[in-house]
């Protein structure tokens, strides 16, 4: 088997690099924070000194960084991968990133013979520990299916969606469904209760007709239970915003829903809420409704 080399050991790649390990494969992991490189480490990879010597040690390298100015540095900076890494090696960008970095990332890549692959992934911590993260992938087929036993032992769903540049846009439309989807749920139940309305009712009222959906599912409980414990944070929603709209501007397409709720979203962070979970966008509808969704005390609970 491949040596793999995995950079950002976060939330994400921590869960995700010991998946690979309990399949066997050998690893020379690196991380900017020391305790985080211990964690895996004691779980039986080998000590990357950073990123450069971490692609030098392996022929597939694996990122998993919070953005684009991050991949940028780990990748093409000074001590970057592509100072260590070998012709014919493998780079894996899993990090949720702008399609247009991940482009030119690429193309750095290919400048030195280096094969890479942009492949974000969705499902959040649950799914990276279980190994059944949604991982969709831009670039060629053929590096696309050399990769693919690797990509199976950390998600379930594993898709190529088209080149380089493609799986972060596929991202993009995710994270915008998602976002607009629970500010739209935010503006439902902040109407009902304003009506003097059980939102709990209403939830259950809708829920099995066309505007039901897995993210109502998963958010409107949290929202008529008060709990904001993340999940997905608000500030990585609003980066995510961010990027579809620094890519939907280069290529002159208008979102006016999504810079709506990029821009609910940075208000939250100002407000010091940009580390609850994104279901908290309801509470910027709140705000301007002055009215909290909560149940009736009539109805217990
Ligand atoms: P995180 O901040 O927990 O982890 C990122 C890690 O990268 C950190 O440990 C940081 O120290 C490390 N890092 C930063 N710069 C580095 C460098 N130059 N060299 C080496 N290491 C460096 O973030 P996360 O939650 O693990 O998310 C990672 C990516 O996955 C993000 O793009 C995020 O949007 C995406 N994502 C996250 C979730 C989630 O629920 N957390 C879900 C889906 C996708």
């Amino acid at each position: 088997m491949s040596n793999i080399g995995f950079i950002g050991l976060g939330i994400m790649g921590n869960a995700m690099s010991k998946n690979l390990l309990k399949a066997g494969h050998s690893l020379v992991a690196y991380d900017i924070v020391p305790e985080l490189l211990d964690r895996v480490v004691a779980a039986g990879a080998a000590r990357g000194e950073s990123c450069s010597d971490t692609a030098a040690r392996s022929e597939i390298v694996i990122t998993m960084l919070p953005d684009g100015p991050e991949v940028e540095q780990a990748v093409l900076g000074p001590g970057g991968v592509l100072e260590g890494a070998r012709p014919g090696s493998i780079l894996a960008d899993m990090s949720s990133i702008s399609p247009l970095v991940a482009q030119k990332a690429g193309a750095a890549c290919a400048a030195k013979g280096v094969r890479f692959l942009d492949a974000p992934v969705s499902g959040g911590e649950p799914k990276a520990i279980d190994g059944t993260l949604a991982i969709m992938v831009g670039g060629d087929d053929a590096t696309f299916q050399e990769m693919l036993p690797i990509f199976q032992k950390m998600g379930s769903s594993v898709t190529l969606t088209g080149a380089v540049g493609a799986g972060n846009v596929t991202k993009l439309a995710n994270q915008i469904i998602v976002a607009c989807n629970i500010a739209a749920m935010g503006e439902a139940l902040v109407l009902a209760t304003r009506a003097g309305l059980d939102p709990e009712v209403v939830f259950n009222a809708i829920k099995g007709g066309l505007a039901g959906s897995t993210v109502l599912n998963a958010k409107a409980p949290m929202v008529i239970g008060r709990n904001f414990k993340p999940g997905f944070r608000i500030k990585l929603h609003q980066k995510d915003l961010r990027n579809a709209l620094l890519a939907a501007e280069s290529m002159k397409v208008a979102l006016p829903l999504t810079s709506s709720v990029q821009q609910m979203l940075m208000a939250l962070i100002n407000e010091g809420k940009g580390d609850l979970d994104h279901s908290a966008i309801v509470t910027f509808i709140e705000g301007m409704a002055g009215i909290e969704v909560k149940r009736p005390q009539s109805a217990g609970a």
